[in-house]
């Protein structure tokens, strides 16, 4: 059967997402050039190791007019200088893609990071001629992802390096105008000075200055050009210039953008007797204006990342993703490339939450929280001791640690960002400004857990009346079974074997009783999010059991088709509660009509191997158009005051948002509802943020 109409609230480019190897994953999450070398080389390695060869190099290479440059190597056998090496890295990169031999027992590719002709290439060389092709292709794509996400990590780091230019150029342009200049200058690489303002009408100066070259003009042109290498001010240079009838003085600062031997800028003053103490005071306020241009980038830079921040927290995506993003950010804003998540939860031993699947000494963890004490901050000097134990428990390399605490109701996580260089009280402040964000995702995440359970709770009050009717029948069957005792003993008729008989009968009753009892008190437990493989078909007949009151008062048959071996990631309770609400839905719809018909099925995902789709299908009257549109919105509702919460759907699309799946809405081809529960089966990936935009560009 085919659906017709569906509404997909929030459109995730899963299929895609899924595909991507873990290895592949990190080189494209890598946060700076040097972690997407790390990833590359951590991946490059065991895959060679997974054929039986050795990787011979990995290398990033820059296109070079003399040749491609190697600008970072894997410690790989081959060497930078290897002029072998880097004559077939001549011949690979006109060849990019395909593999080429290596002298006689190895071979390799380049693969580029763009079209653009200046884009990072990668290249990968294993110790094998004849590479088997699953290797083939693996190498290829390796080189390939990781390339591209060199060419981005570049990209971003040359416009914040150009943004930082134009700044500082502008600060500068800024100073040298307070120095109540008579003109300002600049010179090309080709040392001629070209005035750019004139003040004070002096445009006599302009007119003798203009066009010369700048070291005929001032004696001291090795001053220059120490100042245009070394970033230096010079001050009140004299100045000689036929024709000129006053003394003049020169400063001049490097212009970043043009090239030596003159990038430079400045100003030309007719000096007046206080010139010198004129310019001391200009320097102060330059310095001044260049430290306030940095307090400014440093603001600048801290509202983006918290704007950034704030937009993935209000954003939709699933909170362990929105988790992600906000731990990378807070990690980018620090400086930090190497961050763990630490969980800790009431009864449980505390687990690392990021990164996925690192093998850390699970008995230190404990020790966390002893360290950050009530400190919403700590910062833990590479030189102290607690730091080299807890980076030897969670695996991270040498540095400054800081550990931040973000306490919730239920669980507190720990973060704790390496930091590449040493940090300071900027950092501190910073890192506990973005942790309020994170802090918030957290809390909001507790908020939503909150309304899951009240929304379950209130199901359950809404079966209330069908659970005291299943309780009635065994306390019947209970209660006459001891009147036939107490009759027969009366008679002096109850025998051993009678006796028996409606012992184990009552007994049989009583265990009906506590069965319906158990389902409830699960139930109504509170879920953790604790996504696990999990059987769908004994969810979904746990579920029927639940709601068994309901569809045999209402006389529907709900027929589940799953096959009993297939395995979803899920939280069962979770997933539970959303089947419970859509039989109640079903029912509800069908109410009158006889006949009622419920079926949930699977099957797999036509664009998409790493999920399954549950469908949940009825012959009722199906969504009408209008109510289809809003069916997902909370407090949506067309049932009757006391009847309706309108929380079902959206409860339902939220509780599978945070699987990593799905909720479609609509309508079967024969005209009654159907809902489809889009899930990952339990080795599919959780989509993140970061692998959805970089498969968004993959073809
Ligand atoms: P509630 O059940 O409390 O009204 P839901 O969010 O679960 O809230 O459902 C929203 C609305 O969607 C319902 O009021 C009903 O109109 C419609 N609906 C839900 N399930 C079905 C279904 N199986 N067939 C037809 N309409 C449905």
């Amino acid at each position: 059967m085919s659906q017709t109409r569906q509404v997909e609230p929030a459109r995730r480019d899963a299929a895609a997402s899924q595909r991507i190897a873990p290895e592949l994953r990190r080189v494209l999450d890598a946060a700076s050039i040097q972690a997407c070398h790390a990833a590359l080389a951590d991946a490059a390695q065991p895959l060679c190791a997974e054929f039986g060869f050795s990787l011979l190099t990995a290398a990033e290479i820059a296109p070079a007019p003399q040749g491609p440059a190697i600008v970072w190597q894997y410690d790989g056998s081959l060497h930078k200088s290897d002029s072998h090496l880097r004559a077939w890295l001549a011949r690979a990169s006109c060849n990019l893609g395909r593999f080429l031999a290596f002298g006689d027992d190895a071979a390799g590719l380049v693969m580029a990071g763009a079209l653009e002709a200046d884009a990072p290439m990668v290249t990968l060389i294993a110790d094998c001629t004849q590479l088997p092709l699953p290797l083939e292709s693996a190498m290829r794509d390796l080189a390939e992802f990781s390339a591209r996400r060199l060419y981005q990590l570049r990209r971003e780091s040359e416009t914040v390096r150009r943004r930082q230019r134009l700044d500082m150029d502008g600060a500068r342009d800024a100073a040298l105008l307070r120095a109540s200049a008579d003109l300002i200058w600049e010179a090309g690489s080709d040392g001629i000075l070209h005035v750019t303002h004139i003040f004070q009408d002096r445009r006599d100066l302009a007119r003798l200055f203009e066009g010369r070259v700048l070291g005929d003009i001032t004696v001291g042109t090795r001053d220059l050009q120490r100042a245009a290498q070394t970033g230096q001010v010079l001050r009140s240079l004299p100045v000689t210039v036929a024709g000129a009838e006053e003394p003049l003085f020169l400063t001049a600062c490097p212009s970043s953008g043009a090239s030596a031997p003159f990038p430079l800028r400045g100003t030309i003053a007719a000096a007046p007797v206080q010139v010198q103490e004129r310019l001391a005071i200009d320097t102060t306020t330059l310095e001044t204006i260049l430290a306030s241009r940095h307090r400014e980038e440093r603001l600048r830079r801290e509202t983006e990342t918290m704007m950034l921040g704030l937009r993935i927290l209000l954003g939709d995506a699933p909170f362990r993703e929105k988790l992600e993003q906000l731990v990378k950010r807070l990690a980018s804003a620090i400086d930090s490339d190497e961050i763990r998540l630490v969980q800790f939860r009431p009864g449980e031993a505390p687990r690392l939450v990021l990164p996925e699947k690192l093998a850390v000494k699970e008995a230190a963890l404990a020790e966390i929280a002893t360290l950050a004490g009530a400190r919403p901050i700590t910062l833990m000097p590479e030189s102290d001791q607690d730091n080299a134990r807890i980076r030897d428990a969670l695996n991270m390399r040498n540095g400054d640690i800081a550990l931040i605490a973000l306490p919730a109701p239920a669980e507190r996580y720990y973060l704790l960002c390496r930091a590449r260089r040493s940090l300071n009280s900027d950092d501190h402040g910073l890192a506990e400004r973005v942790s309020l964000l994170l802090q918030q995702a957290i809390l909001l995440q507790a908020d939503q857990k909150q309304i899951l359970h009240s929304a379950k709770l209130s199901a359950l009050g809404q079966m209330s009346t069908g659970i005291a009717h299943e309780l009635r029948q065994p306390l019947n069957a209970i209660s006459i079974a001891a009147q036939n005792i107490d009759l027969m003993v009366g008679l002096g008729k109850a025998g051993p074997e009678f006796l028996q008989e409606k012992t184990e009968r009552i007994l049989a009753q009583i265990d009906r009783a506590c069965k319906v009892m158990d389902r409830m008190r699960r139930f109504g437990r509170k879920t953790v999010g604790d996504h696990k493989p999990a059987s769908p078909a004994a969810i979904a007949r746990s579920a029927r059991s639940l709601m068994d009151p309901v569809i045999i008062a209402s006389g529907i048959a709900v027929d589940i088709e799953i096959p009993d071996e297939l395995e979803v990631s899920a939280d069962e309770l979770e997933v539970e509660q959303v089947l419970v609400n859509l039989i109640q839905n079903a029912s509800d719809a069908m109410a009158g009509r006889p006949g009622g018909k419920i079926r949930i099925w699977s099957r797999d995902d036509p664009d998409d191997p790493g999920v399954i789709r549950l469908e949940v299908e009825d012959n009722g009257p199906g969504f009408p158009p209008e109510v289809l549109k809003h069916a997902l919105d909370a407090f949506f509702t067309t049932k009757p005051e006391g009847k309706g919460t309108g929380l079902g759907l959206s409860i339902a699309h939220a509780i599978l948002r945070e699987h990593g799946g799905r909720l479609l809405v609509g309508n079967s081809e024969a005209g009654g509802g159907l809902i489809t529960l889009v899930l990952r089966r339990p080795e599919a990936a959780f989509p993140s943020l970061a692998s959805r935009s970089a498969m968004a560009a993959t073809p």
